[in-house]
């Protein structure tokens, strides 16, 4: 970056300790209140009529809040960001703080499957139109941008973990005038700057590697003080989807130690993927870290990646047969987790997701934790080889 901050810099995330913590605690205090008082009258006029910032009421402007925003901004070498309740609240208050009935929005396929389900029904029934493209095919992205007015990316993508080019995407859409919009949630903010790549505004679910430690549910949007300020004056308020002090406070917790934490998740994720391609009951894995060359702009990958299995290896008996990973949702945190595609597919409310979202009956997605890697492909090893007996 230009100002020589470097993400992985540890003591840097210390930067937004705040000068009137009157303890000199070196954890900020949680301001968990839901409203501020005034001095007098006169202070909270001058408020009123915007001649001060100053905290007011919690769904507005909180300082713990503020704090972790602040943070983010750093990290993403934005000049604002905004917290939100939850990734998908971050989502929804973006894209809807720039769209309109009768507006079209590009988005690239194998999309986070909520967002999927938003576009493809609230914003449905608001008359916005989605169409989706290959994020890695630019003549097509090229034919889809004239005439939209939200490019929507995430790279690499949910499930298959396609990674786009993203710098030029970027540009295509600012060539054609369109406002571009990346899910970062994958690659942290420490692995892809997409700020510094061209792209406007930066999503994160920050329920997954930003937290770390799964006990947390929030979200983040990072861009220009512009972007931010339209998304600060309408989205944020009337939708109320506010980010509470106590998860704020997690989350600066956690991006404490998000540079060790992501050089671990990458160290081992390269790791296992390399002996799973190798071995022989596994079809493909789905994994940018096993490609040649990452995509430009791409500087590390994390721990959440797919594989195929071959033909006939049990995958109940796999998902079965593990200790330390886990059968759950979600990812990024501390723990080992598996998803098996096949119990995806058979979730009532998504007849489609074989196509929306490419899952493969025979594909599992796992996330590779902080535990050792020698445990871990122990583990995975050992219910391999009890699924593939069958
Ligand atoms: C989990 C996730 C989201 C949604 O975030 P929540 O915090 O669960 O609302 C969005 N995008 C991606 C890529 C995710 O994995």
């Amino acid at each position: 970056m230009t100002d020589g901050f470097d993400p992985f810099d540890h003591a840097s995330l210390t930067v937004a300790h705040d000068e009137s913590n009157a303890y000199d605690a070196v954890v900020p205090p949680i301001v968990q209140t839901s409203l501020f008082t005034f001095t007098d009258y006169d202070d909270m006029v001058s408020t009123y009529k915007g001649e001060k910032v100053r905290p007011v009421y919690t769904r507005g402007l909180n300082p713990t809040v503020r704090m972790f925003e602040e943070m983010l901004a750093r990290l993403e070498g934005a000049e604002d960001a905004i917290g939100f309740a939850s990734g998908m609240s971050a989502i929804s208050s973006t894209v809807l703080s720039f769209v309109e009935p009768g507006d079209r929005i590009v988005a690239v396929k194998h999309l986070y499957p909520d967002a999927f389900r938003l576009f493809g029904t609230f914003f449905k029934r608001m008359g916005i139109d989605v169409s989706y493209v290959d994020g890695r095919d630019e003549e097509e992205v090229a034919r889809a941008l004239p005439g939209a007015k939200l490019f929507y990316m995430e790279s690499p993508t949910s499930w298959v973990m396609e990674a786009h080019d993203v710098a030029s995407l970027a540009a295509l859409a600012k060539s054609h005038g369109v406002l571009t919009t990346i899910d970062n949630s994958w690659a942290s903010p420490l692995f892809q700057q997409p700020i510094s790549l061209g792209v406007d505004l930066v999503i994160h679910s920050a329920s997954k590697y930003l937290g770390g430690h799964s006990d947390v549910v929030a979200g983040v949007v990072a861009g220009s003080k512009d972007l931010i300020g339209r998304i600060r004056g309408e989205a944020y308020p009337y939708l109320g989807g506010k980010l509470s002090p106590f998860d704020a406070w997690l989350l600066i917790r956690g991006l404490r130690t998000l540079p060790l934490r992501m050089k671990a998740h990458e160290r081992s994720a390269l790791e296992i993927t390399k002996r799973l391609h190798a071995h022989e009951a596994v079809e493909t894995v789905c994994y940018p870290g096993l490609a040649n060359q990452l995509p430009p702009g791409l500087k590390g990958t994390s721990g959440l990646f797919s594989f195929i299995f071959e033909q006939g290896v049990d995958v109940r008996a796999f998902a079965d047969h593990l200790s330390l990973f886990k059968l759950g949702v979600s990812w990024g945190g501390h723990e080992s987790l598996i998803v098996p595609g096949q119990v995806v597919l058979s979730q009532k409310a998504q007849p489609n997701s074989a196509e929306a979202f490419g899952i493969s009956p025979r594909s599992v997605r796992l996330h590779v934790g902080l535990e050792g890697t020698e445990a871990l492909w122990s583990d995975l090893e050992a219910a391999i080889s009890v699924a593939s007996k069958g």
